[in-house]
């Protein structure tokens, strides 16, 4: 059995925007919902599912293109790839269409060479890659122009028909109550051609399901959410339509070391307490090799260095960034008995020696007292 028209199935022309749509779905889905239906359950049921699926498709513009253009077969194809599951007698309707520019028809009022779909592809980097750049080879799918046909969509060595409805004038008359109206022919929508004899490799649509590879030349300095345009490389247009773009759209992975902020870069570094206390020197990482970084004495914790010319380089013009380094005073652990007599040595001669030794201490004391004053009252 034919499938009814998605349109009539809801009740809207085929003009109808998406809010009518939607609304004319609602009121269907209401009125046939099997719950409302309880002396007739499978009938309603069954509609209930045709009127979900013709919203489905009619509520999505690219199905909705698909199935403006080739009926249900446009649309179960690009639901599922099951192509080869619709009869012979619609294919003058689903392919006539196809044909309708390439032969220079001009009763039609929509073309039906479109261009192909933009693509994304999501490519992750490392950190390392985005900073300098890289070469990736990626795997897209993709709906290309059928070699067989070469995208026409009709059978090789066969052409298209002269439309048997309208004898290829592309509109009819019709009758209706004392007017005769003139309307676009309903079977070759107004090409005045039919196709008799589709493609059997692409089934008359022009375009096949492919994998391509391609090969990404990623620029120095690409961050997360950066685009790379690869134009054409999106999917093939439909009637000789010019194709689609590929987006690759980076993202970078974390790192275990540096975090990125544009073109600056941070990591955390722990130092010894004597270290802290002393001053020296120790190695840190850059993107680069390892650099010395001179730690004063007296160093706090928390304190940031600034290693200048170490971060990344955008890739979008700015001067190099710099490497952040941020020191974590570590507090020693698995300390023996002497250790820990020292360390109880030190501390008595840094809180009886009445000096100043704890930068933060006075003004965090001050802090305390005042807020218990004023808690007081
Ligand atoms: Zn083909
Ligand atoms: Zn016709």
């Amino acid at each position: 059995m034919a499938k009814e028209d998605f349109y009539k199935l809801l009740g809207v022309d085929r003009n109808a925007s998406d809010a009518e749509i939607k609304k004319a779905y609602r009121k269907m889905a209401m009125k046939f919902h099997p719950d409302r239906n309880t002396d007739n359950p499978e009938q309603a049921e069954a509609k209930f599912k045709e009127i979900k699926e013709a919203y489905e498709v009619l509520s999505d513009a690219k199905k909705r293109s698909a199935y403006d253009q080739f009926g249900h077969a446009g649309v179960d194809a690009s639901m599922g790839g099951g192509r080869g599951g619709f009869g012979a007698e619609n294919f003058s309707d689903v392919f006539s269409d196809v044909f309708g520019d390439i032969f220079g028809n001009s009763g039609r009022q929509r073309s039906s060479v479109q261009r192909g779909s933009d693509l994304r592809y999501n490519l992750e980097l490392t950190l390392e890659e985005a900073v300098a750049g890289t070469e990736a080879k990626i795997r897209v799918p993709v709906l290309v122009t059928c070699g067989e046909c070469g995208g026409s969509g009709a059978k090789k060595g066969s052409s298209p028909v002269t439309c048997t409805t309208c004898h290829g004038h592309g509109q009819v008359r019709m009758q209706q109550g004392f007017f005769s109206v003139q309307q676009t022919c309903p079977t070759c929508r107004g090409t005045g051609k039919q196709i008799k004899d589709p493609c059997g490799v692409c089934y008359g649509q022009g375009r096949v399901q492919d994998t391509k590879t391609l090969s990404v030349k990623v620029p120095a300095g690409v961050d997360t959410d950066d685009r790379i345009r690869l134009s054409g490389e999106g999917e093939a247009g439909e009637n000789g339509g010019p194709s689609g773009d590929l987006y690759v759209q980076i993202r970078v992975k974390e790192h275990n070391i540096f975090t990125r902020d544009g073109a600056n870069l941070y990591c955390e570094v722990p130092i010894s307490f004597s270290t802290a206390c002393l001053g020296g020197e120790l190695q840190v990482p850059t993107l680069d090799g390892k650099v010395v970084l001179k730690i004063p004495p007296e160093t706090q914790t928390g304190k940031l260095f600034r290693l200048r010319g170490k971060g990344v380089k955008p890739v979008r013009g700015s001067a190099v960034g710099d490497l952040l380094c941020k020191v974590q005073i570590e507090t020693p652990v698995n300390l023996t008995k002497d250790q820990k007599a020292l360390i109880e040595k030190l501390g008595e001669s840094l809180t009886g020696g009445g000096k100043h030794h704890s930068p933060q201490e006075h003004s965090w004391m001050d802090g305390v007292k005042f807020f218990f004053d004023k808690l007081k009252g």
